[in-house]
């Protein structure tokens, strides 16, 4: 059968954290999953974009997202690119590679890897078939259900669903990072953390480094003599045009470069150390956020509001670095507390064969600051790998899927939800 004629119970786009629980999730419910993705790996920001570590995945002493993300930390693990000696929550994004295509490939997932989704044919409110640029043409390609794990919403807003874009004003969204790592350090000969923004701001008061960014963000590695550097800051361009993010590349390399410079002048411990590695992209924190059934707030999110359609949970605060400037505003829930995700955010409202998974769920931007990080995308995606899968074998539309059904899967797959979400507290005023 040519690719044309044949229809896949689930079609992924986008093979980052969301992407990868996403696929294993629905092929391990049953489905036939194709996963399509931009570049030649997997893990998305994680990998791509070099992000590390993985934020918060409890609330208190409780874990709060298990499931696929935990046989990710488990895989991990086992071959030794898991956890450091300075940061108990470090991957190795090479051995995420490999781990993320074995996972796929050992759930039967279908990989179609350097292939880019441009388009979607929609009839009738729902997605025929979408547009698929990979080597050596445009080929189209169908689905029962779809789901968006592009990161950007590429698809849902290809396919005219609402999307929103930044903060309610300017429309201006968090900035971009290049994160880069730096090695040959002698790690115990570093200052405080204090001590290093210090001479941070003195050389940029000297003008020798120009980075918006009023402090150094830095953390460890798995491997001693490292050091990840999450400092360049891009401001004012948008992730989604490939034009701004031509500058926001070179912008970043041009901060990354300038700072290597400055640790190594000025940073006792980093005088023999050099660039290791930068992204292969630069870091995208927020793009756009699609308008779905119900739009999370920062209020539920500090208020750890619990919905009885939860699907995943979160505990990590409200994190925006300054879209404008130099500063990060963090709002934290109180000690002990996570919200929940409800089933609803990955729900758009206007096509009725697709789910959204990862940052570009249904949320404003202040709790989409919260949402973005990498444990709750993995949560997120298995959820909606879950439900597309339901929905496939069941020929019921995301919005028609009975919720209890997919948490009671959810709970069989080890993932963690609220007693609320579980069905085990109620909660007067929340649905
Ligand atoms: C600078 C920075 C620092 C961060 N720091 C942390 C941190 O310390 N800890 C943490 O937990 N989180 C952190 N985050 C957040 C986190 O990395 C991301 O929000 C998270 O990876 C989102 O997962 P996702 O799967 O939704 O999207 P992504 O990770 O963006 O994955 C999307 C995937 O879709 C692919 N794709 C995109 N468009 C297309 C297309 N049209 N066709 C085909 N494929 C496509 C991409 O190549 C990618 O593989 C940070 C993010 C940034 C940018």
């Amino acid at each position: 059968m040519s690719e044309g004629d044949r229809t896949y119970d689930v079609v992924v786009c986008g093979g980052g954290p969301a992407g990868i629980a996403a696929s294993v999730a629905a092929a391990r419910t049953g489905a036939e999953v194709l996963l399509i993705e931009r570049y030649g790996f997997l893990g998305g920001m994680a990998t791509a974009g070099l992000v590390n570590p993985f934020m918060t995945f409890y609330a208190g002493s409780e874990q709060i997202i298990k499931g696929i993300f935990q046989e990710i930390i488990d895989r991990l693990s086992a071959k030794g690119g898991w956890g450091g000696p300075q940061e108990k929550w470090a991957f190795d994004p090479e051995l995420l590679k490999v781990v993320a295509d074995e996972i796929c490939l050992e759930s039967g997932v279908k990989m179609l890897l350097h292939a880019f989704v441009c388009g979607a044919d929609v009839q009738r409110s729902r997605i025929a078939s979408i547009r698929v640029f990979a080597k050596p043409a445009e080929r189209k390609i169908k689905a029962k259900v779809f789901v968006d794990a592009t990161g950007d919403a590429d698809l849902a807003y290809t396919a005219w669903v609402p999307c929103e874009k930044g903060r309610s004003g300017d429309g201006l969204t968090q900035p971009m990072t290049l994160n880069f790592r730096v090695a040959g350090v002698d790690i115990d000969r570093m200052p405080s953390r204090d001590e290093i923004n210090r001479l941070y701001l003195v050389a940029r008061s000297e003008g020798r480094i120009n980075c918006p960014r009023d402090n150094v963000l830095f953390f460890f590695t798995t491997r001693r003599g490292e050091v990840h550097f999450n400092t360049t800051r891009v401001i004012k361009l948008d992730g989604t045009s490939a034009r701004e993010l031509t500058a926001a590349e070179i912008e970043g390399r041009r901060q990354a470069k300038q700072i290597c410079d400055f640790l190594r002048a000025d940073v006792p411990g980093f005088e023999n150390s050099y660039l290791m590695t930068t992204g292969t992209q630069i870091g995208v924190r927020e793009t756009r956020r699609i308008v779905g059934q119900y739009v999370l707030t920062a209020e539920d999110v500090l208020s750890a509001a619990k919905f009885h359609d939860g699907i995943a949970r979160g505990s990590y605060s409200i994190d925006i670095h300054d879209p404008a400037g130099g500063g990060t505003v963090i709002k934290h829930l109180p000690p002990g507390e996570s919200y929940d995700i409800p089933y609803r955010c990955l729900v758009p409202l206007n096509i009725s064969n697709l789910l959204v998974a990862g940052r570009p769920i249904s949320a404003t931007h202040e709790a989409h600051s919260s949402l973005r990080v990498m444990p709750i995308a993995f949560a997120v995606g298995q959820a909606a790998g879950t439900a597309a899968a339901l929905c496939a074998r069941w020929k019921v539309s995301p919005r028609d899927l009975d919720v209890k059904r997919l948490q009671r899967e959810l709970l069989d797959q080890g993932a963690s939800l609220s007693k609320v979400a579980a069905g085990k507290q109620s909660k007067g005023g929340q649905s």
